[in-house]
């Protein structure tokens, strides 16, 4: 088996279009989560020194890291997974709050997003062991499924703990967290007094005001084919909203020649299979968008439209094969798209 997954899911390229009165773009960038973070602010108050900021948002993902990284043995999420204790778990309100979203998102979703698919996730050879040697049988996914579900996961309700109602139970925020810290950066570059700007965690964006041209900011959406990378699909034109991307076509695992797509349905237990090839949700806060994507993912392009139009969700799917693009987007998607998608086969545009 090969592992063709990297961990640098880079799913948009982010371009500043347009040639009008430019402020002067100030570009901070590292890295954080197994992929790079940056900011993009259209210009810098004479009074906020651009190093200081740079150490703070550092210190900020650090924080965060040491929270919610299942990566680090030591970190509070890690705590939880390796104990088998089913007694209260006192818990940081940063991560007790995001499971609280998680949990909301989990029964919108109808359990599609399910953050305790971590069994499921190393069953299938993509987590932190070893890649896997053919495909898991019946009876391996079964049992695995009695370790998972939400709903193994209390949150109490008036103190800031949780606890597992089996001893086996796992958190995995990988589809989570990364918007959570975007929208964290964006709290503090805001409290910072600065309007204008674009976080980005690993494709996971938060935007605010105008790009330095003065203008939306523009994203472009990559074609999700490994050919095709950096490619943009689809353009979109924002202001203040987040934008996530789940796809496939950059993680996944190759078993007996089969690709198999590292986002899991927690109701089979099984990787999805079907299209579509990538998904973008655009909302208010990047972590519901980041949820999301991966929500919809797993739903179907069909359904997913159906749902996300029921809550009022931007939502767009793209499927097709290499040589046919189709996207399929809910209503409040279409305002953001700037184009059609096969006028825009562009190849060779990079990231900035
Ligand atoms: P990426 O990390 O490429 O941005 P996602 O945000 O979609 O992609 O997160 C995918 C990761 O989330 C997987 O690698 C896995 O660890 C975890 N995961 C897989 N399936 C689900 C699911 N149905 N719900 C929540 N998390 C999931
Ligand atoms: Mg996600």
């Amino acid at each position: 088996m090969k592992t063709a997954s990297i961990l640098v899911p880079l799913l948009m390229l982010l371009s500043l279009i347009g040639c009008n009165r430019v402020e002067s773009p100030v570009r901070l960038q590292g890295k954080t989560m197994g992929t790079t973070w940056s900011l993009t602010l259209s210009n810098l108050p004479a009074e906020i020194q651009s190093k200081q900021l740079q150490q703070q948002i550092e210190e900020l993902l650090e924080n965060i890291n040491a929270l919610m990284s299942t990566w680090r043995a030591d970190s509070e999420i890690s705590r939880f997974n390796t104990s088998t204790s089913t007694e209260w778990f006192d818990v940081s309100p940063q991560t007790h709050s995001l499971l609280q979203a998680a949990v909301r998102i989990h029964q919108q979703s109808g359990e599609a997003f399910d953050p305790t698919v971590s069994p499921l996730v190393e069953l299938w050879g993509f987590g932190h062991t070893l890649p896997r040697q053919g495909l898991p049988d019946d009876s391996q996914i079964t049992s695995t499924l009695q370790h998972t579900g939400l709903e193994k996961l209390q949150l109490h309700e008036s103190a800031i703990r949780m606890r597992k109602s089996i001893p086996q139970l796992q958190l995995d925020l990988s589809a989570i967290a990364k918007g959570y810290a975007v929208d964290e950066v964006a709290r503090l570059v805001s409290t910072q007094g600065l309007q204008n700007y674009l976080v980005e965690i690993g494709g996971e964006i938060r935007i605010s005001g105008k790009n330095p041209q003065g203008e939306a900011w523009r994203v472009a959406i990559e074609y999700p084919h490994i050919e095709k990378l950096r490619s943009a699909a689809v353009i979109i034109s924002v202001t203040d909203a987040a934008v996530a991307t789940s796809g496939d076509y950059r993680n996944f695992v190759e078993i007996d020649g089969k690709r198999y797509s590292h986002i899991i349905d927690p109701l089979t237990g099984r990787p999805v299979t079907h299209n579509p090839a990538s998904v973008t949700v655009i909302t208010t806060d990047c972590l519901s968008a980041d949820a999301w994507a991966t929500a919809f993912s797993v739903i179907g392009s069909r359904k997913g439209v159906e749902l996300a139009n029921s809550l009022q969700m931007a939502a767009m799917f793209i499927e097709g094969d290499d040589d046919k693009l189709t996207t399929i987007s809910s209503d409040k998607m279409m305002k953001y798209i700037t184009n059609t998608p096969s006028q825009t086969q562009i190849s060779g545009s990079g990231r900035e």
